[in-house]
């Protein structure tokens, strides 16, 4: 049976007409759904016994079970959950001046190796489906009681390896009946699939994209990013210009500084050669240390002198703070740690 968190609206549309059932039901579905949060079809009082039988044989109202749920002392939620094939993954929440948002996971494990990065550790085993991508937001949501006003695709995963499902994610997040997470809310981060990106550009919702660049020229890329093996920073950037040309938005380029590898001047400003005059906002992050992994965080010096010279060169940029460090809220931490746990 299918679950029907995974359902956009037109997809409804199509199997109520196919049903004989009048398309505008799609709208009402989608309020009991994700308004009043039905657990039962059952529920539903003003929709027909009949139909609420033929729901009930084609769809589960399924959810996610909660293993663990930890909290930062800044308010950063981390959810651990077990999927229906005993599959776990995890969900982070942060809390803004801005409202909430959550951090979603797309596959099961990811492929695209990069070396800092301890999600890459665990091959990928599946991708998710666009319900379990969904269910996350919504369950975190209701755990936490919050209303969830903004969402990133950052979490485990490569979203842009699993395109199709992202993107039915993207439009049913975003349906104004459900949970109406506004599009310009909604940032979807890949580490550089050239040819998704240029098939993003053309996708009718106004999402932001971020780019994990995490380097200034091939050489560093290569040492740290498979994936620029497959397309390098040329190609990549010709791709991040068409996108900007396409949707006239500004992406944000992610930039890790990792101790004596890519946060030297010299790469500041190869940087600054590479994104001149481009529509991009660069956040430069601190990168969150892995136990396995041999890479180190840069000195703060050298992280402020990194982030002058773009500012004097005007590039936007700002060097983010972290949050959720004490819980292993930095990609991939809790569940590769509960995975060992566990063996
Ligand atoms: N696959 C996507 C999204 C998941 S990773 C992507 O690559 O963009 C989300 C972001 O966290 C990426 O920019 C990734 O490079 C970064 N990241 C991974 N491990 C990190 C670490 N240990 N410290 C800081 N950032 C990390």
């Amino acid at each position: 049976m299918k679950s029907i968190y995974g359902y956009t609206e037109d997809m409804l549309k199509e199997y109520l007409i196919n049903k004989g059932e009048k398309p505008f039901r799609a709208s009402q579905l989608i309020e009991w759904i994700y308004r009043h949060k039905i657990t039962s079809f059952d529920e539903m009082t003003n929709v027909k016994k009949t139909f609420i039988e033929e729901l009930k044989n084609d769809f589960i109202l399924d959810d996610l079970e909660l293993v663990v749920n930890q909290k930062s002392r800044d308010g950063t939620q981390k959810f651990l959950f077990r999927l229906s094939d005993g599959n776990l993954i995890e969900t982070v929440l942060m809390c803004h001046d801005y409202g909430y948002s959550v951090c979603v996971t797309t596959e099961v494990g990811c492929n695209m190796g990069c070396q800092f990065c301890a999600s890459g550790m665990k091959k990928k085993l599946r991708n998710l489906e666009a319900s379990e991508i969904v269910l996350q937001v919504l369950t975190v949501s209701n755990l936490a009681d919050v209303r969830v006003s903004h969402v990133v695709v950052m979490g485990i995963g490569e979203p842009f390896d699993n395109y199709d499902n992202v993107i039915k994610f993207l439009k049913i997040i975003n349906n104004p009946l459900g949970l109406e997470i506004g599009a310009r809310h909604i940032t979807v981060s890949t580490c550089g699939l050239v040819p998704k990106i240029k098939e993003y550009a053309l996708f009718d919702l106004q999402v932001n994209l971020a780019i994990s660049l995490h380097a200034s020229n091939n050489d560093i890329r290569d040492q740290i990013m498979p994936i620029n093996k497959a397309y390098r920073i040329e190609e990549l950037i010709e791709a991040i210009r068409y996108y900007i040309e396409k949707t006239n938005r500004r992406v944000t380029i992610e930039y890790i500084l990792i101790k004596g590898l890519n946060d030297t001047k010299e790469c500041a400003n190869e940087l600054c050669n590479l994104l001149h005059g481009m529509n991009v906002y660069v956040n430069l992050i601190p990168y969150n240390e892995v136990k396995e992994k041999p890479f180190k965080r840069s000195l703060k010096e050298d992280m402020v002198q990194f982030f002058d010279i773009l500012k004097k060169r005007r590039i936007n940029v700002q060097l983010r703070k972290e949050q959720g460090g004490d819980i292993d809220a930095a990609c991939g931490q809790l569940r590769s740690k509960h995975t060992k746990n566990e063996n």
